[in-house]
């Protein structure tokens, strides 16, 4: 089976681009938020990554209808020596106005606040995505990566915390390697691969 017609449940242009190239030729068209502005801003009041994911598709489906796939994908940051923040706050970590560069910056301070150093900066990247149509929830898939917190920021590319977070059995930053090798091995990439063998088993 494929997709058709996929609406991904964000305004990050990041997640969508990633989203469409690991899916490929199982999606016709790929879509997020910013060209269904009638949906709206919906509140991520959930406490975990599943349930916030399920806010963004359920809500998304629900404006949408069943005339479109809706994938919503919800997913941060755990640093250990932090207590697993930022967690599912790792898009406002550094409070009102936060972006990528403020959180990072943030993260960074904390980090030497703790003085942890070497493997005691060990983090993961979660994602849940949750597929929705017509407002109901059709499938959940899930992925983790890995790695530990650079001392400063490597790499251009990616986006949000991708200059510091080195991924096991890597030597550089998501921000400093080749997009295709974050896509096969990051925690979106996972989750994606979960969601394409569903989708071969004719789901
Ligand atoms: P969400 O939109 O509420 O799911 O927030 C996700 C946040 O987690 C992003 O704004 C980034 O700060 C961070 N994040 C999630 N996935 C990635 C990634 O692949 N690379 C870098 N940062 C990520």
């Amino acid at each position: 089976m494929d997709l058709e017609h996929l609406v991904v449940a964000t305004g990050n242009a990041h997640k969508t681009a990633e989203i469409a190239v690991v899916l490929g030729d199982l999606v016709q068209q790929v879509e997020d938020l910013r060209a269904y502005p009638e949906v709206g801003e919906i509140a991520e009041t959930g406490t975990t990554f599943l349930a916030n994911a399920r806010l963004k598709a359920l809500g998304a489906s629900a404006a949408l209808g069943d005339r479109v796939w809706v994938l919503a994908d919800d997913s941060g940051l755990e640093v250990d020596a932090l207590g697993g923040a930022p967690g599912v706050y790792s898009a406002r970590y550094s409070g009102e106005g936060a972006t990528d560069a403020s959180n990072r910056a943030k993260l960074l301070e904390e980090l030497a606040a703790v003085g942890a150093r070497g493997k005691g900066r060990s983090a993961r990247f979660r994602c849940v995505l949750v597929l929705a149509r017509g407002g109901d929830e059709v499938a959940t898939f899930d992925g983790a990566v890995e790695g530990v917190i650079a001392n400063g920021e490597k790499g251009e590319g990616g986006f949000g915390y991708d200059p510091l977070f080195i991924p096991e059995g890597e030597c550089a930053t998501f921000g400093e390697l080749p997009a295709a090798t974050k896509n096969a091995m990051s925690h979106r990439g996972r989750a994606l691969a979960g969601l394409r063998a569903w989708l071969g088993e004719g789901k």
